[in-house]
Order: C-alpha cells, then structure tokens, then sequence
C-alpha cells in the first residue's frame, strides 16, 4: 500500500549502467511503501517494466533517438539541461494538481541540474552516486583544492583520508586525461562543487566495502550508502524477490545463454563482459579473444558488433568450437548467478562490479577508462577478489596477461583465497540490504522523513 504522504520523483541519466541503480532504487522505495515516480527520457521510457514504480516521460531534446541523435556529448548534455529542467518542472507542476505532490527529487549524479529545479520548488533534493564513494571523494578532493587537475604524473602517489595510495594508472580517466572528456568532467565537477546543498548523498555502494572512505567523510558529506542497488533476488534471496532491474535497453538473448550453460559443469565457464558502451578498440578486442582461447576454458562472451570487432570472426570461431559463446547482449545477472558461471572478466564498470561481488564471484578487471581503473585496483588490492590485468607496452591488455590472469584466478595458487573473499562479500552485500542491514537502515530513515510530507 502506497502511503499517502510522500512522492519521490527519481531521474536517472539515460544510459544503462544509470538506468538500472536508479530504477532498482525506485523499487526499493515503492516496496516500502513510498510513491515512487521514475522521470525518464521518451527514448528509454520502452524498456521500463516495473509493476510498482510510476513511469513518466521527459524529455532531454532528443526524443526519436537520444543521445545517439545529438551531435557532441557537450550538445547532448546542454539541450537535456535545458528541455529536461523545463519538462522535469512541469511534471512536478502536474502532480501539485493530484493527490500526489512530489516533495523530493532524487537525481542522478550526471545530471546536476536537477538540484536548480527542486530548489525553485522548494523540495526535497537527493544526488544518488553512481559510482563508488572512492571515485567520488577523488573528484571532491579536486574540488576541495587538495588535489589539482590535470594531474602531474611525477605528483604521484596521491595519499588522501580514506583511500590508498593511488599510482597514475589507478586514477580515472577523467582525471588522469581530462582533456580527452571534458563535458563529462564538468559535469562531475559541477555536482561536487555544490554537494552539501542537497538534503542527501545517496551512494550505490554499501558501508562495509568502503570502511575507511566512509569514516573520513563522516559529518562531511551528508552521505548515506543504500547499496547494492541489485535486484533483491540476487541480494536476499527473497522467494518473490525481483529478479531483474527491469529496464534492460536491448534485447538479451539469454535463454541462449542458460541454454548453454545448463550443459557445462559447475564453474566451468568465464563470463566477459565490457558493458554497455561498447568502446573497445578492435585491437583489445583481438587480444582478448586470442587470450580466452589459449585458456582452453568454456567463456561466454558479451560483444557488440563482434563480427566487425574482430580481424576473422568466423576462423575464430570456428577454431574455438562449442567452447565459446559470443552474444550481443544478456541478462548479466542471470548469467552470473548460473552455477556453471566461475570467473568474470569484467570492464570494471561499477555495476559490473558491485554485481560480481554480490554474486560472489572471482574477477578479472580488465578497465578500459572512466572509474574502471580505479575500481580493478580495489578489486585487486582492497576486497582481493580477483586480479587486475596490465596493459603491455601497446596500450592493451595482451592476449598472454588474458590468458596469465584468468588461469591465475580460476586454478592458481590463490584461487580459493579469491573465491573464498568473493562469497565473504556476496555475504556482506546481502547483510547490507536485509532488513536491518547498514544500507536498508539508510533507506529507512529516508523513507521516514519523506513520509512527514514537507520538502
Ligand atoms: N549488462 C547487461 N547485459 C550485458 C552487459 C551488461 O544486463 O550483456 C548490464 C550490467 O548488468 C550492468 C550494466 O549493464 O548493470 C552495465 O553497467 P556498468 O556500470 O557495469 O558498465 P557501463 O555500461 O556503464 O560501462
């Protein structure tokens, strides 16, 4: 039952890896009894499927074919901030004419411009961080003038409260080549620049993975952890618990996928999977494939555009047999919840990898920019779930390192210390989102203030 005091309005940026905590957050909000609204672009608003949360449209200028449609980033970027404040405020305006005003926006951390449109009505605003609370303290940490962008590689190491001691090749790409992404830098520093005027810092992460990070920035940050925003079959195991983020932006052909991994023994096969942008060069690409190959192992592999990706697809393919399986697009927490799933090979994008943790399972980082670098070195140094593959003299991951650290992960020495760490966490992160759980107890006290009504 939905209560009657209480409307939140939650605005993902309209990608995949945005989409999925955002309206996983929703869920969580509606299943405890709160109105919950996701505002979405008219592109994506298709792919929405969740029974309890209320779906309306708004529109970021790009209406036939989002982001894809706009010319630059910086043009995708300022038209959303202009025609998303205005259709964002009219939606607001609408429900002031229902039985359900909205006192509080939660927004997406790459669209900073939400925090304007819930002060001109004076409610409730919430910036939910899409990526670790690590990553996040470097870029405020920049904005605090304790660190200086761009960075000097001879500056390094970067010693700071809370964090490891961060090399050049640690850092992300934002910060570490700025000048290679500048609208979405300015975007990142344009949320850490007026953090504390929100009433809250939501973060998709959980207390017990960033211990350290989260006791530096205690009274700093108006910070509340509330994840893993994984859906809760996957998390707690509830019997009627949501088994997908229910948003997915292409078609998965997972039935294949089962399919083939009802056949393979337990542990078999890796999963490898670099998200959802598709920005791997063809030359990473060859090296990879080459490397899954001389593990001898069973892999499933997630590649758009494989056929164009790859130098000779159909010789490769056909030299690996039935030993591999290349799709565009699966269910990734189906695939990596399957009992003949051991090793993810994963970009290290931050839902990739908070999904491998909360699914217990060993990984190789392989990052290819934003956050990913950063969050193979956590992987590797901090939670030792897995290692971190290193880039050769070329710029890629050689098809040896693939081939080294995959072997090293699913058979060497530390394999069981990996695996064994990987279940501690996948325990940690379901403890955190049971009831009572660190971030459920967040959630709670959230949902307690937003049902007082005001805002
Ligand atoms: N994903 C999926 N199917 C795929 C590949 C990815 O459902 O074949 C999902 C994955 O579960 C994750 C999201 O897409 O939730 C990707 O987000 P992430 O932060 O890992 O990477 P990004 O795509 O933002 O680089």
């Amino acid at each position: 039952m939905e209560n009657q005091k209480g409307h939140v309005l939650v605005l993902p940026y309209p990608a995949q890896g945005h989409i999925n905590p955002l309206l996983q957050f929703a869920k969580r909000l509606a299943s405890k009894g709160l109105r919950a609204t996701l505002a979405t672009t008219h592109y994506t608003i298709g792919s929405i499927k969740a029974e309890r949360v209320h779906v309306e449209p708004i529109s970021d200028g790009f209406d036939e074919g989002g982001y894809k449609q706009a010319p630059s980033t910086q043009a995708y970027v300022e038209s959303f901030r202009r025609v998303g404040s205005k259709t964002l405020s009219e939606l607001i305006s609408k429900s002031y004419e229902t039985e359900h005003p909205v006192n509080c926006i939660v927004y997406d951390s790459l669209l900073p411009w939400a925090l304007d449109v819930a002060k001109t009505f004076g409610i409730y605003a919430a910036v939910l961080l899409t990526n670790s609370a690590s990553v996040c303290s470097l870029f405020w940490y920049i904005h605090q003038g304790r660190l200086t962008s761009p960075l000097c590689p001879d500056a390094l190491p970067i010693v700071l409260p809370g964090l490891p001691l961060l090399e050049f090749s640690d850092l992300p790409s934002f910060l570490a080549y700025p000048e290679s992404q500048s609208a979405y830098l300015a975007l990142i520093m344009e949320k850490f620049a007026r953090l504390e005027e929100n009433d809250w810092v939501f973060c998709n992460s959980f207390e017990e993975l960033e211990a350290e990070l989260v006791k530096a920035l205690f009274g700093i940050w108006p910070l509340a952890m509330v994840g893993p925003l994984v859906p809760s079959a996957y998390v707690d195991r509830q019997i009627d618990g949501d088994t997908s983020y229910g948003g997915s932006l292409w078609n998965p052909t997972s039935d294949q996928c089962s399919r083939w991994l009802d056949k393979r023994p337990l542990g078999s096969v890796i999963y490898v999977s670099f998200g959802s942008m598709g920005n791997i060069s063809s030359d990473q690409v060859e090296e990879i494939a080459f490397g899954l190959k001389a593990t001898n192992k069973h892999f499933i592999w997630v590649l758009k555009d494989f056929e164009h990706k790859l130098k000779s697809p159909i010789q490769f393919l056909d030299s690996i047999q039935n030993r591999g399986l290349v799709v565009e697009w699966c269910d990734q927490l189906e695939v990596l919840a399957h009992r003949a799933v051991g090793c993810f090979v994963t970009h290290c994008g931050w839902n990739s990898t908070l999904e491998g943790l909360s699914l217990g399972m060993p990984m190789v980082g392989v990052p290819l920019w934003s956050d990913q670098a950063t969050n193979a070195k956590f992987l590797e140094e901090k939670w030792r779930v897995g290692l971190r593959a290193r880039k050769g003299e070329q710029g890629t991951v050689t098809r040896e390192e693939v081939e080294m650290c995959v072997r090293e992960v699913v058979e060497g020495e530390r394999s069981e210390e990996f695996k064994k760490n990987a279940l501690n966490w996948k325990d940690r992160a379901k403890r955190a989102v049971s009831k009572g759980g660190s971030s459920d107890k967040n959630l709670g006290e959230f949902v307690a203030k937003i049902r007082e009504g005001g805002g």
